[in-house]
């Protein structure tokens, strides 16, 4: 038997980097590869890249100098190490990456890691490989699916990537030029990968796309349906107790969506939707096609059909022209929503994209004061929504072992981490905890009933989540 070859593979950036990074694990160890969590050790590296901000594009280079070092040492030894760059810098700077860091042997963009094994035979023939082409066939069609102890050593809980691609051209964004316009993947593909990871263990499933929300894969009767349509059919498939879905555009929320929130237990109340900036003047700018009072309207219809519904957000501060007017507007929007949590982020120009040619730039000083005053302010909205949970009795999926021995850890509907003391044998359970305090970002409680026995499981709790 051949000795398997080791495969280290590290991932930067968003959910989809994730999803991608465990289908490129899944379709190497059909060619004979096994993960290792050392660069050192393995006869493959892989960095899975991300080009959203100019810092994290940066990484992939500082990296490739680490990487560098390893491959020499390896080949001291006598053994070949080979190294791949994959992601959207690998979409979005191809060739220019060997010129760079001569020491890759593998260029690979997101639309092609199902060529993966052939760009690999050809790097280990003595040459380079570079694919960079968005190919006619879907790639989901060629991507080796998971083992079930591949999933199983997951965990329990999973990302599904139902949607890619991007058509909304937001002025900022480099995730049209990196993955394409928009493509949704048929509904009985997903369900079939939904069913296999619940046959496996899974019980939660967040769906994932550049932009889920504009999901329109081909149903089985043909038509095009709307991702609130595909959630319903998920959550028939037993196992599956949680679904939940990232990334969406306030513009893509229509009916069948917030119908599913009003229906579905399963249908986390919990839903991230980046507004990026409060001011109108701005969003038209950013080419966001959406006003504040639009994006107030999704928000009141969210919460029309679930009352304990929470929103996340994303905000980009010092946005060209962005002056101290606009960034007020963004506070008072922030004070107005009251989020459960958001991420921010500091301008940042992209080679290519329209922002990046405007003039009216804001100082460093002034973003970093902006970003500052707005990190400020959604900390505190966290910490208040944190902290109101204390004293209820919610729902917790667990999920692992914690740091502290004897210490369980899952997520609330709001994906709080809350820790209990319990035996292992509730990972993967969905179990009531009263929820006594707080220690920085994690829920500590105690399990509000005893765990049921094994024998009981089928038919664990499903207590109202805020109550
Ligand atoms: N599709 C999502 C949406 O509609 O907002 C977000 C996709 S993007 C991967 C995640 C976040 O990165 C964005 O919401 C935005 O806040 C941030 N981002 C994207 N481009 C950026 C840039 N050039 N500078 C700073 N932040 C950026
Ligand atoms: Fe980028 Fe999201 Fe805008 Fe698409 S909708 S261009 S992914 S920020």
């Amino acid at each position: 038997m051949k000795t398997p070859r080791k495969l280290h593979i590290k991932s930067y950036g968003c959910q989809m980097n994730v999803y991608d990074a465990q289908r490129m694990v899944d379709t190497l160890q059909a060619e004979g590869f096994v993960e290792t969590d050392s660069a050192e050790d393995a006869d493959l590296v892989i960095l899975n890249t991300c080009h959203i901000r100019e810092k994290a594009s940066e990484k992939v280079y500082s990296e490739l100098g680490r990487v560098r070092l390893a491959k020499e040492h390896a080949a001291r030894s006598g053994r070949e190490m080979r190294i791949a760059v994959a992601g959207c810098v690998a979409q979005a700077e191809g060739e220019e990456i060997i010129r760079r860091a001569p020491v890759v042997d593998v260029v690979v963009g997101p639309q092609s890691y199902h060529h993966l094994p052939q760009l690999l035979a050809r790097a280990e023939s003595g040459g380079k490989a570079v694919e960079t082409d968005f190919p006619a066939e879907d790639k989901f069609n060629f991507l080796a699916q998971p083992k079930p102890d591949a999933i199983r050593a997951r965990g329990i809980s999973a990302f599904v990537t139902v949607q890619e691609g991007c058509d909304k051209f937001c002025t900022f964004c480099v995730v049209p030029y990196t993955r394409g316009s928009e493509v949704s993947r048929p509904v009985a593909k997903i369900v079939d990968d939904v069913k296999r990871l619940a046959d496996n263990g899974v019980r939660e499933v967040t769906l994932i796309g550049q932009n889920v929300n504009a999901y329109h894969g081909e149903g089985p009767d043909g038509r095009s349906w709307p991702l609130g349509k595909l959630l319903h059919r998920l959550a028939e498939i037993s196992g599956i107790a949680r679904l939940r879905y990232s990334t969406s555009h306030p513009r893509d929320v229509e009916e069948s969506l917030i119908a599913a929130h009003r229906d579905l237990s399963a249908l986390m109340p919990f839903v991230h939707l980046p507004v990026q900036s409060g001011s109108d003047r701005i969003l038209a700018a950013m080419n966001r096609r959406h006003t504040v009072r639009d994006y107030l309207d999704v928000i009141d219809r969210f919460r029309g059909a679930r009352q304990d519904i929470a929103f996340s957000s994303d905000f980009i501060v010092g946005f060209p022209s962005e002056s101290e007017q606009d960034f007020s507007a963004t506070l008072a929007l922030v004070a107005q929503i009251r989020y459960a949590a958001a991420y921010s982020f500091k301008y940042s120009p992209r080679p290519g994209t329209p922002a990046a040619e405007m003039r009216e730039t804001v100082s460093t000083a002034d973003m970093d004061h902006r970003l500052v005053r707005l990190q400020e302010l959604i900390d505190s909205q966290q910490s208040a929504f944190n902290e109101a949970a204390i004293g209820t009795t919610v729902d917790v999926l667990f999920e692992r072992a914690g740091r502290n021995a004897g210490q369980i850890v899952g997520r609330t509907a709001y994906l709080q981490p809350a820790h209990v003391m319990a035996s292992p044998d509730i990972i993967g359970e969905i179990l009531p905890v009263r929820l006594e305090s707080l220690e920085r970002y994690s829920l500590l409680g105690e399990l509000a009933a005893p765990a049921p026995s094994r024998t009981d499981r089928s038919t664990a709790s499903s207590i109202t989540i805020g109550a």
